[in-house]
């Protein structure tokens, strides 16, 4: 023990500042009978770094929103370790180990498995800031972050009381510092200390509020959401780099649909992506778009509860489908060939959207591609389907396309031949060609030319496969 603790003051680096501990209390410790965290729930690597943390002589613990899902019963997506080891202490420890950010410090641990590299995200207690210093913004937002503190100052500065409980997998304690568990009991979310002043410090904590509360099914409590309504203003000073990753957080969480009537309620949906504007304007005109965008979001939320991978490029080029659609009709409508009106379409509809927030630069390839292919599904004849199905990112256009069947914007019986065509041999796929000459006529057939039926589809009508 004395040799831990010896060890453990030389290795503190001297260039760091440790506040003083103030007053935050010590934590309520609970035992695993009263938690019932399952250990089979643990990720093998993030217990690797407590447990290596621990041997060299600090404390650490697996903290944030994984001992919230581990107290949920719920399976983490990723694990979160806090220590007081430094980021270079911690850094010294790991092979795979990189000091990541400037603002706000931390180390990524690396571990290779079978499947996906893991990384555990490892972070210093960090110190309660006050409002003096070069650290905040007159606004009240934190600037700078890297002043280690105790762990008591630690959980002090997390947003929400079941986000701040830390985890040891040796002793398998919870440390609870602001009752996160009895919070847990009565399904609540409660900031921790002033919400005002803490949205005040960072607004994008009003939108993990409606996150959090979407994913959990807790309620915020009364004081929580009080100062919302009055403060959603505030996220229009947040970089939109930020801002924009948190909306995508949103929109992955497994429910994405509860979370955007959750914006809605809370006020805060207004101005943070042109398209959630669309989205929740509940008029007439909007149904069809509504309903596109409700499926769209509904089989996001299913692929993502199912443990299946969702590309932010599929889900935005869903999310943006019916304003291009309006765009594309329009173009059509001036007399412009099919093809020319989609791709102008395209770029008025990315334009319009880039104006609110920079989504696209990241997945604008994948939405114009997933675009692109749409009316060429039309094209069932020749080497147009093989071609089309050779395409890089078919899978995501075909998925894309039976949305598009299931809210009757594109006749189902396009999707249904689309999906018997992939799985049918060479001669299966000859037949269902030759059916396609048939039914439709747009190309002579062997047998009888039928008279050329209107297609029910999505594509300007008057100029389908042009
Ligand atoms: P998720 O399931 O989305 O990963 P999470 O709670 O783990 O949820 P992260 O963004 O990974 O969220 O953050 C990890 C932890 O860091 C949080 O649980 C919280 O304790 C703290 N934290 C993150 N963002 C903030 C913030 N803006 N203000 C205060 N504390 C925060
Ligand atoms: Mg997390």
């Amino acid at each position: 023990m004395i040799t831990k603790f010896i060890k453990r003051i030389l290795r503190r680096d001297p260039m760091v500042k440790h506040t003083q501990a103030n007053n935050t209390g010590a934590p309520k410790r609970i035992p695993k009978k009263s938690h019932r965290i399952d250990p089979h729930l643990l990720s093998k690597n993030a217990v690797k770094v407590t447990h290596t943390l621990q041997q060299a002589g600090y404390e650490a613990f697996i903290v944030g929103g994984a001992v919230r899902d581990l107290a949920l019963g719920i399976s983490p997506k990723d694990f979160d370790v806090a220590t007081d080891a430094t980021p270079d202490q911690v850094q010294r420890l790991f092979r795979k180990a990189r000091l990541i950010g400037r603002r706000f410090q931390i180390v990524h641990v690396t571990f290779f498995g079978k499947g996906h590299p893991e990384i555990i995200e490892v972070s210093t207690f960090r110190a309660l800031l006050d409002n003096a210093g070069d650290h905040v913004a007159e606004s009240g937002r934190i600037l700078r972050d890297n002043v280690w503190g105790s762990q008591g100052e630690d959980a002090a500065r997390r947003d929400f009381t079941i986000n701040a409980m830390y985890y040891d997998p040796s002793s398998e304690t919870v440390l609870d510092y602001h009752g996160g568990m009895a919070d847990m009991q009565k399904k609540t979310l409660r900031m921790i200390g002033d919400p005002a002043k803490r949205y005040r410090e960072d607004p994008v904590r009003m939108l993990r509020a409606v996150r959090f509360a979407a994913k959990t099914g807790f309620e915020l409590d009364s004081a929580t959401r009080a100062p919302i309504a009055k403060l959603g203003k505030l996220l229009n000073d947040v970089p939109s780099a930020r801002l924009f990753d948190e909306i995508l957080k949103l929109l992955m969480s497994g429910y994405s649909w509860r979370a955007i009537q959750g914006l809605k309620e809370a006020g805060l949906h207004h101005g943070l992506l042109p398209l959630l504007d669309h989205i929740l304007d509940d008029g007439e005109d909007s149904k069809g778009a509504n309903d596109f965008v409700k499926l769209a979001l509904a089989n996001t939320d299913e692929r993502i509860q199912s443990g299946k991978s969702v590309s932010a490029g599929f889900l935005f080029a869903t999310l943006l489908w019916p304003d291009l659609l309006k765009n594309w009709k329009s173009n059509s409508s001036k007399g412009m060939a099919n093809i020319p009106a989609l791709h102008d379409a395209m770029d008025d509809t990315i334009a319009t959207q880039s104006s609110g927030m920079t989504i696209q630069r990241r997945f604008e390839s994948d939405m114009r591609e997933i675009w692109s292919m749409q009316p060429r599904f039309e094209r069932r004849v020749g080497r147009y389907p093989f071609r089309l199905i050779e395409s890089p990112r078919f899978r995501a256009g075909y998925d894309f396309m039976l949305l598009r069947c299931a809210t009757g914007e594109l006749n189902p019986a396009i999707g249904q031949w689309w999906t018997d065509f992939i799985a049918a041999d060479p001669a299966g796929q000859d037949e269902l060609m030759a059916s396609v000459k048939n039914e439709s006529g747009n190309i002579p057939g062997p047998a009888k030319r039928r008279r050329r039926r209107k297609p029910k589809s999505a594509t300007p009508p008057e100029s389908a496969a042009s």
